[in-house]
């Protein structure tokens, strides 16, 4: 992460992050002013954040996780250069490139989705948008999934005309994905090929449409910790109703190759800092999380809800046994239950 200005190396005054948790809990948002504090604050901090977050967290979850499984069902091909991911068309990663996959591939996934006890089926496909082959497949899998299995759907298909969401939201489709990934003003630095604000119109025909939106980002890509506020400013503004935040795994053969390098520490504050400027919207702790928060990841779920359980779209996640251990070790439950991940 850039930083402009060294972490502090003492403990802000007790009682500070608390008192933050007491106000959002009273209906007051914080600042964009103290969303920085907390990701500017010391790791000496970190303990009080997570503990005031926590009281956030309980609030609206109790100690629920709700988990999710993500389906690559287009891997590579795609034309945009979205400088993080390892399908665009300037990386070079060795990953799996195939096209829409066919449905009984698509239905023996949601049948895993299922045993692994996620509520949500997170159906991906690497693009720019989805062409017409691409919406009949979705349109067609959909329905049959929700007749099988208790499964929600998201669908992640890239960039979404209003027609486009009308039609997914007719044919099932419950919540679709797309995440906003950085700040406006970073984002240029990450992507060419289209905007943040294309971005933001596909949320907004979502909405539209009458479905519910995934969106989130990716921390670690070079951002300022100002970018990372903004970003969970404008997320909390679009209301979105679940937020994935990923962190940067640099794979090898992308642009943004050998530059991740955000602490466990600096992670878990950012995270925190989501649950305060959005206390009650879920928070995924999602790509990365096993690279970066390393022996760390319990602390995470102090603040977030949700997690991935097993692969990410082309690179590996823990065993789900290891998943489900973390969880009942912190004595926290699984409510059963998409996206684009850095990985
Ligand atoms: S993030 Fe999505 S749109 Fe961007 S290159 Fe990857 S698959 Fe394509």
């Amino acid at each position: 992460m850039s930083v402009a200005t060294a972490a502090p190396t003492s403990f802000s005054p007790a009682g500070t992050f608390d008192a933050m948790a007491s106000q959002v809990l009273e209906g007051r948002p914080i600042s964009r002013e103290q969303a920085l504090s907390i990701v500017e604050a010391s790791d000496l901090d970190l303990p009080a954040i997570l503990a005031a977050g926590y009281r956030i967290r309980h609030h609206y979850f109790a100690n629920s996780v709700q988990l999710y499984f993500l389906m690559n069902a287009k891997s590579g091909l795609c034309p945009e250069d979205c400088h993080y991911c390892s399908q665009s068309k300037v990386s070079e990663a060795p990953v799996p490139k195939y096209n829409i996959l066919k449905r009984d591939d698509l239905m023996a996934a949601a049948g895993v989705a299922a045993e692994r006890g996620a509520k949500t089926y997170c159906l991906v496909i690497s693009a720019r948008g989805p062409n017409e082959r691409e919406m009949v497949a979705v349109e067609t899998i959909v329905p049959e999934i929700k007749q099988k299995y208790d499964l929600d759907i998201c669908a992640c298909l890239g960039l979404l005309t209003a027609d486009q969401a009308q039609r997914l939201k007719a044919c099932g489709v419950d919540r679709v994905n797309h995440n906003l990934n950085s700040s406006e003003m970073h984002y240029a630095k990450i992507c060419t090929t289209h905007t943040y604000a294309d971005r933001v119109q596909t949320l907004r025909n979502v909405r539209d449409a009458g479905m519910e939106m995934c969106s989130g980002g990716i921390i670690g890509m070079g951002e300022s910790r100002a970018d990372i506020v903004s970003m969970a400013f404008d997320l909390a503004e679009l209301e979105v109703e679940s937020i994935p935040v990923n962190i940067l795994n640099a794979i090898d053969g992308t642009p943004l190759e050998g530059t991740d390098s955000l602490s466990p520490q600096d992670a878990l504050k950012a995270l925190a800092m989501f649950r305060f400027v959005a206390p009650d919207k879920e928070l995924r702790i999602a790509g990365g999380r096993e690279l970066h928060l390393r022996s760390l990841q319990p602390m995470g779920l102090y603040v977030a809800n949700s997690l991935f359980v097993g692969d990410y779209l082309t690179t590996q996640g823990q065993a789900p046994q290891a998943d489900y251990d973390m969880i009942t070790d912190l004595g926290f439950e699984i409510t059963g239950s998409c996206e684009e991940v850095s990985g």
